[in-house]
C-alpha cells in the first residue's frame, strides 16, 4: 500500500521504534549506559544500580513505566544498552543480542509485560538500519541505496505491523533491521546525510520498497509476494547477466565480511539443505495442527518469475493412513512449513530420499536466493556497488518504475 502524497512528511519525523514487545514475554530488563551523566531518569519508583557496575540497572515489569531522556541532543557515540534483545524473532538466525539506543528510551507494562520503546529523528534511525542490515564495510552506494529504500518503506508502513503496541515499527526483520548504534560508523552517518528526506516514488506517492537479502538471479514480483496489497509496481527483473548477487560479483569467501552482524556466514545465491522425515512431520503438524504420519511430497506448485513457489499442497498420510494434503498459501507459510528455521526462500526443488514403501526417508532441497527475493536484490545492489554503480543506478535497476524525490531536507 503507498502513503497518499498528502500524508508525505514536511520535515523529518520522530519516531517510536518497538526494542522488546509484549510477545517476548519479558518480566525483566537489564540496561546500561555508557555515560550515565547524559541521562535522567523520570520515574515514580526507586532504582538500584548494580553494587558491581553503578551504570547498570535492572528493571522488572513492576518498576514500570519510565522515560530515560538523553540531556544532550547529539547524535554521537553514547547511547542507552538494552540487554538480552531478541533478533530474527521465528527466522532460522534468531538469537538475543545487546543494543545500543539513541535518544530517549520509554519502559512501560503491557498486560504484566515489558515493552521497551526507542524513540529517535528518522534520520538517526536510518543511519542504524544500514549498518544492521548489512554490515558498515558495504560501499556508500550500497549504504545509500538501502538508505532511501528503507525510508520509502517506514514512511509507506508506518504504525501498520503493530497497531496496538503505539510504535512505528519493531526493530527486527518483521519489519527492519534495527540494532541501534551497534554496528554504528562515521560513513553509515554520511550516507544518510548525503540523501536526506529522498524517497522513491510513483505517480507522487511513496514507494512501499521492499528488499531482500539475495534474489538468486531473477527478483520476484511483489503482486506474487502481498497479494493483498497494491505492488504492482515492484516489478520481477533480471539481477544482471551475470547475476549481481552471485559468486560472479561478490565471492562467497567475501561474502561475510559484508553481511549483517547477526547474518549466518553461509551460501545464499545458491544453497542446499537436508530434513528427516520424523523432523518434518512433527514440525508440519505443529505449525498447522495436524496428525500427519508421514509427508509424501509437494504438489501443485505455482511459481513466480524468480523462481519461487507461491502456493502448493503439501501431500501426507494421516494416522489412518489416507493420503491428505495441505494447501500452502504464500513463500512464507511454505518456508515456515518445511523447516524449523524457516527455510532461505521458496525457490527450491525438492527430492524425496531413501523412498520406501512409498515413504520418503529424508528431503534434500536444491535452492536459491534468501528472503521473499521482491524489490531491491541486497547482496545485488552490494555487488553493483562494488562494481561502480551509483545508489541511483542501483534503485532504478530493482525498482525502474520509481523515481527519487526529496520530500524533506530540513
Ligand atoms: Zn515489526
Ligand atoms: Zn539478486
Amino acid at each position: 500500500m503507498s502513503v497518499s502524497s498528502s500524508n508525505m512528511p514536511q520535515r523529518e519525523p520522530v519516531l517510536r521504534i518497538g526494542i522488546i514487545l509484549p510477545i517476548d514475554k519479558l518480566k525483566k530488563v537489564t540496561i546500561s549506559f555508557t555515560d550515565s551523566a547524559l541521562y535522567e531518569i523520570e520515574t515514580e519508583k526507586q532504582l538500584n544500580p548494580s553494587s558491581e557496575a553503578p551504570d547498570t540497572l535492572d528493571v522488572s515489569v513492576n518498576d514500570v513505566d519510565m522515560i530515560i531522556r538523553k540531556t544532550v541532543d547529539v547524535f554521537d557515540e553514547h547511547g542507552i544498552t538494552i540487554h538480552d534483545v531478541p533478533a530474527g524473532r521465528g527466522f532460522h538466525w534468531e538469537k538475543t543480542i545487546d543494543v545500543t539506543a539513541p535518544g530517549n528510551v520509554y519502559i512501560t507494562n503491557q498486560k504484566d509485560y515489558l515493552q521497551v520503546t526507542n524513540e529517535v529523528p528518522l534520520e538517526q534511525y536510518l543511519a542504524c538500519v544500514a549498518v544492521s542490515e548489512m554490515s558498515a564495510r558495504c560501499p556508500s552506494a550500497f549504504l545509500e541505496a538501502q538508505i532511501m529504500a528503507a525510508r520509502s518503506w517506514l514512511l509507506a508502513n508506518r504504525g501498520e505491523n503493530h497497531p496496538d503496541l503505539q510504535i512505528d515499527v519493531c526493530n527486527d526483520d518483521c519489519c527492519q533491521r534495527y540494532q541501534g548504534m551497534n554496528n554504528f560508523s562515521e560513513d553509515a552517518r554520511q550516507s544518510t546525510e548525503a540523501c536526506r528526506g529522498q524517497v522513491l516514488t510513483i505517480k507522487g506517492d511513496i514507494c512501499d520498497a521492499r528488499y531482500s537479502k539475495s534474489c538468486g538471479g531473477i527478483t520476484e514480483a511483489g503482486a506474487n509476494v502481498w497479494p493483498q496489497k497494491d505492488l504492482d509496481y515492484l516489478v520481477s527483473i533480471e539481477d544482471g547477466e551475470p547475476a549481481f548477487c552471485g559468486p560472479g560479483f561478490i565471492s562467497e569467501a567475501n561474502l561475510p565480511e559484508y553481511l549483517g552482524s547477526v547474518d549466518e556466514h553461509r551460501s545464499y545465491f545458491r544453497w542446499d539443505f537436508e530434513i528427516l522425515q520424523e523432523e518434518l512431520t512433527d514440525h508440519m503438524n505443529k505449525i498447522h495442527s495436524l496428525n500427519g504420519k508421514a509427508v509424501l511430497g509437494i504438489e501443485n506448485e505455482k511459481r513466480g518469475p524468480s523462481g519461487r513457489i507461491i502456493s502448493c499442497d503439501l501431500v501426507y498420510l494421516d494416522s489412518n493412513n489416507q493420503q491428505q494434503s495441505k494447501h500452502l498459501e504464500s513463500e512464507y507459510t511454505i518456508r515456515q512449513t518445511l523447516s524449523p528455521s524457516f527455510l532461505f526462500s521458496s525457490a527450491f526443488k525438492m527430492n524425496l530420499k531413501n523412498v520406501q514403501k512409498g515413504i520418503p526417508g529424508s528431503f534434500s532441497f536444491e535452492g536459491k536466493g534468501w528472503g521473499h527475493g521482491a524489490g531491491m536484490c541486497q547482496i545485488g545492489a552490494l555487488g553493483m556497488a562494488l562494481n561502480g554503480s551509483t545508489a541511483e543506478s542501483i534503485l532504478t535497476h530493482y525498482f525502474p518504475k520509481a523515481k527519487l524525490t526529496r520530500i524533506y531536507s530540513s
